[in-house]
């Protein structure tokens, strides 16, 4: 059995005071539910964020984070900072992260590495653009970013591991790939690491879907069999909504 996850992503929204209040409204509504719920505030706001959730069933994660221990690196964050406030699991290659900050599949490859030898979980998100899709090229452009991050890593470290396919070109846009379109992607996504990794992590992997997961789509996605939850932007800037897509795994 797969864990189902919803995960809200709030990227650069949200300032103390709306994470406080967005935080409250989320944990008073929070429904009986066996997916893990997760939220990822903003760097600043993380550590008020995991102080406010104590005792909840609701998680807060990270964004983002630096492959170097650290050092002289201005305006980054390292590993050892977010396990010190509580952090268990950071998102590592976010699409935004890898067009605005020019994070490549080797930069990401040392933060994956970084972040489990440090005992954090990984949230990897990876997917293509449109013009891979629609030259027919999203299935190479897949694998060959989960290649380049993760198919060198040991067969345990995937249990540390959680994939988030995201189409660029569904992200904001309000343009959802169909719950087919991420079937047959996801589907795709297991029969590649069964190939490269032990078959068993292929099964056990949950895979999440990204881009434009509303209240009204959500249900379809994730009564996909491949699909196990989903990373939610600007959908999750709503407790309302977010709760809603949460009854819907
Ligand atoms: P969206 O963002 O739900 O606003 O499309 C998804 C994401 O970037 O994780």
């Amino acid at each position: 059995m797969r864990n189902k996850i919803v995960a809200g992503n709030w990227k650069m929204n949200k300032t103390l005071s709306e994470t406080e209040a967005l935080v409250t409204r989320l944990s008073a509504m929070l429904p009986d539910t066996d997916a893990e719920v997760m939220v990822a505030p903003t760097y600043v706001n993380l550590t008020g964020a995991v102080r406010q959730l104590e005792g909840s069933a609701i998680e807060v994660i990270a964004q983002n984070m630096h492959f170097a221990e650290n050092g002289a690196y201005t305006g980054e964050i390292s590993a050892d900072m977010l396990l010190e406030i509580g952090i268990e699991t950071v998102i590592i290659g976010h699409s935004e992260r890898r067009a605005y900050f020019g994070e490549t599949d080797e930069i990401l490859a040392k933060k994956v590495a970084m972040a489990l030898n440090k005992g954090l979980r990984v949230m990897f998100c990876f997917g293509e653009e449109l013009a891979d899709r629609k030259a027919g090229n999203h299935f190479n452009i897949v694998e060959s970013q989960l290649k380049n991050a993760l198919f060198s890593l040991k067969d345990s470290a995937w249990q540390h591991i959680v994939l988030a396919y995201e189409p660029v070109w569904a992200i904001g846009t309000g343009e959802t790939a169909s719950p087919e379109q991420a079937q047959e992607m996801h589907a795709f996504i297991r029969k590649t690491i069964s190939e490269a990794n032990d078959a068993s992590i292929s099964e056990s992997v949950s895979i999440l879907y990204g881009g434009s997961v509303k209240p009204n789509n959500a249900e379809e996605i994730f009564s996909k069999p491949d699909v196990d939850g989903g990373l939610i932007g600007g959908a999750s800037l709503n407790a309302d909504d977010f709760t809603a897509i949460i009854k819907a795994i």
